[in-house]
């Protein structure tokens, strides 16, 4: 299982560029665990000066100085513990308006370019220093969505904010409260690191996921005239589970630029279609309801891409 996850981390779009803006915000949530941990180890002079000599490792555990190892004291915790919720509150304020309209915008530019461009093109190919929505034509309405979309990515970011705190908190306090030496309190910090960056990666892949789709499908719809219906087809990677396989995979469906007044389903030239629109979504719905979403889950790989019916003749 977890073997399937990390192939699909490989390629979880098939818009590369997407998956190099996932990567590119993965790396950074990274270098924020990195620097708490380090800032916390140096603060509290956890890490002795010759913990990586190899005298000092007897059996794959670090010896110490008994010296320099005296418990923590936790008025210096108490204090340090504020400076890192300050911290992480900057990040998740840059990261939530950041990464979110980087991704609406990368799946706006997206939409501009040729099938085969679509695909391949670099996230450097791409200037995404000033994401300007007018150039898509994107509506207050549209606007909404994307404000909408920062607020939800800030809360999923604020909840990791929370287990970044925690774990560093209680590897602290437990280690003060079982008398661990400072060098053991500082393997214990560095071991939660791989568990730390799991949590953010899972919230970039999703948002970033979620976001480019979303850009791309309001620019679709936005540089196409209102009477025109606007078709989709569904593409999943193999390996995409079996709710994805039937209700994105390959399926052609209507994008409408609003939530219909009910249900999900619209009748074009005689035939029902389900509708997609952006912002739909499976949240709040049980899993014997799962309906058609702009994505179902990241790592399944899913997107859309515009289908013309007439194309439909020419295959089969
Ligand atoms: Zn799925």
């Amino acid at each position: 299982m977890d073997l399937l996850i990390k192939a699909h981390k490989v390629e979880m779009s098939p818009w590369k560029a997407v998956n190099q803006l996932s990567k590119r915000y993965e790396k950074y949530t990274h270098e924020i665990t990195k620097i708490v941990i380090k800032e916390v180890s140096r603060i509290l002079r956890l890490k002795l000066k010759k913990a990586h000599d190899e005298d000092l490792i007897f059996k794959g555990r670090i010896m110490y100085n008994p010296k320099d190892g005296k418990p923590i004291k936790m008025k210096d915790w108490k204090r340090l513990e504020k400076a890192i919720v300050d911290y992480l509150h900057i990040e998740r304020e840059y990261l939530e308006k950041k990464m979110v309209e980087d991704s609406f915008f990368l799946g706006g530019l997206i939409q501009r370019l040729e099938e085969q461009q679509k695909k391949t093109w670099d996230i450097n190919k791409f200037d995404l220093t000033k994401p300007d929505f007018a150039k898509f034509d994107f509506t207050d309405y549209d606007m909404d969505l994307i404000e909408a979309y920062k607020e939800g990515t800030g809360i999923y970011l604020q909840n990791v904010n929370d287990r970044v705190r925690a774990k560093v908190s209680s590897i602290i306090v437990e280690g003060v409260k079982q008398r661990k030496t400072k060098s053991e309190i500082w393997q214990d910090l560095w071991d939660s690191e791989t568990d730390l960056n799991r949590d953010w990666d899972r919230v970039v892949v999703t948002e970033t996921a979620a976001a480019s789709n979303n850009g791309l499908l309001i620019s679709e719809i936005r540089s196409t005239p209102e009477e025109e219906d606007i078709f989709m087809k569904g593409i999943s990677a193999p390996g995409a589970c079996a709710a994805c396989e039937k209700l994105v995979h390959e399926q052609v469906v209507v994008l409408v630029p609003q939530p219909l007044e009910s249900g999900e389903r619209v009748k074009v030239d005689g035939k029902s279609y389900v509708a997609i629109w952006p912002g739909k979504s499976n949240y709040g719905r049980s899993s014997k309801n799962v309906w058609t979403a702009i994505i179902m889950h990241p790592y399944c790989r899913c997107t859309w891409s515009r289908w013309y019916l007439e194309l439909e003749k020419y295959i089969s």
